[in-house]
């Protein structure tokens, strides 16, 4: 995918500050951290959001949320985290290849949603 961001970081043709990777899988801090501790973990195959996965990419997504907790752990958020998928349009998904934000930090992240 030419002209995607993340799959253009997996290429290496942009650059990301990389804290793990393996055959399939990906992770990197986000470049606008949102706490003190905010990694994006990413397959590296294409998959456009949580709405387009299917069966066969159980096991890459399960493994995501492997790497997620061992992560948050060795990179400074070992009381907890929080995972986030944000999807498609109502989810306010803005690079459209897969992403899982670990936020953490020491302190606890506060309330997940504003309400309207
Ligand atoms: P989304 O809104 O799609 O769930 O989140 C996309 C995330 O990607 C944002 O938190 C944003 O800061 C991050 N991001 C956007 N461009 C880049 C980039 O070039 N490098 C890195 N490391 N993160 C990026
Ligand atoms: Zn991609």
């Amino acid at each position: 995918m030419e002209d995607c961001l993340f799959c253009r970081i997996v290429a290496g043709r942009i650059p990301a500050r990389k804290v793990f990777e393996d055959e399939e899988i990906l992770a990197f801090h986000d470049i606008n951290p949102a706490r003190p501790v905010h990694l994006l973990v990413i397959p590296k195959r294409h998959i456009t959001s949580l709405a387009t996965v299917g069966d066969t990419d159980t096991v890459v997504l399960g493994r995501m949320l492997a790497v997620a907790n061992r992560l948050a752990t060795e990179q400074g958020s070992p009381d907890g985290f929080r995972v986030i998928i944000n999807t498609g349009r109502i989810g306010h998904q803005e690079v459209q290849h897969l992403h899982a934000h670990i936020v953490g930090g020491p302190e606890p992240v506060g309330p997940m949603l504003k309400r309207i």
